[in-house]
């Protein structure tokens, strides 16, 4: 579903230029439940701003089921990104006056679907995130943990093949963001491919594969069964930081 060869990034701010992806070859496939991890800085939130189509790179190449993604018009870029992907943010990013089925909803009122339904169908969303009850609330009356599920129900309305969330648990206690991974697990035994970032070890832990970055390279990739050795190897890193 995702492929990556040898892909390239960097940031020109005047006369700086920051070489943030040096080469990132990565293969995912339909259905997989995946983390980016590395430490701030290491350039997560930008690799998956190319993966999600928010941003270009400068070399190398993407496809996204076999299209190559590479220099594409905005107006190319957001129907690809209506037909296939939703984003789930670490701040939430809801709108502060509208309530929690209308920021589900919104999604469908910018692809012209009229009120009654699309109300509807965003409290059936609300409902597989367990917040019917809270539909008419907004957004300053909700916890945390309750704001990152209202994100998420609006994130799988357009009915995305893939979810890409960025430090989606960033903003939550230990409890609530394993309350928050448990739903993103839900949404991938549904058949989303799920691909998150994090800097934290024990939430990238509950994902199927950890990819790490360092130094804008992919230093290391573990599947299911290997965590233990990664968890060993990584505690070994912290003690020796
Ligand atoms: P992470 O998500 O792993 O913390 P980012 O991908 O956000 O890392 O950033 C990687 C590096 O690129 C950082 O040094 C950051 O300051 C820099 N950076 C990120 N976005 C921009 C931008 N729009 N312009 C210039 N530099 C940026
Ligand atoms: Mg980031």
């Amino acid at each position: 579903m995702i492929s990556l060869k040898n892909v390239h990034k960097s940031y020109v701010t005047g006369s700086n230029s920051l070489h943030v992806l040096k080469g990132i070859d990565l293969e995912i496939e339909t259905g997989e439940f995946v983390s980016i991890m590395g430490s701030s800085g290491s350039g997560k939130s930008t690799l998956l701003n190319i993966l999600g189509i928010l941003d270009n790179y400068d070399e190398g190449a993407y496809y996204l089921n076999g299209s190559l993604v590479k220099d594409m018009s905005e107006k190319k870029a957001a129907k690809l990104r209506n037909e296939m992907v939703g984003f789930v943010f670490q701040s939430f990013n809801l709108i502060s006056f509208k309530n929690a089925m209308e920021n589900v909803a919104l999604p469908l009122y910018y692809q012209g679907v009229n009120r009654k339904k699309r109300n509807k169908i965003a409290l059936e969303y609300l409902d597989k995130v367990g917040l019917l009850d809270w539909a008419d609330h907004l957004p300053n009356e909700m916890s945390g943990g309750q704001k990152q599920r209202v994100a998420i129900a609006r994130s799988l309305i357009s009915q995305p093949k893939i979810i890409f969330a960025d430090e989606p648990t960033g903003a939550l206690d230990t409890t609530t963001s394993y309350e928050v991974m448990e739903i993103l697990k839900e949404i991938n035994a549904g058949g989303i491919t799920v691909i998150l970032v994090t800097h934290e070890h024990d939430i990238a832990a509950m994902t199927q594969k950890i990819v790490r970055l360092k130094d804008g390279r992919i230093d290391q990739i573990i599947k299911n069964g290997d965590l233990k050795h990664f968890q060993h190897q990584y505690a070994k890193e912290l003690e020796t930081a």
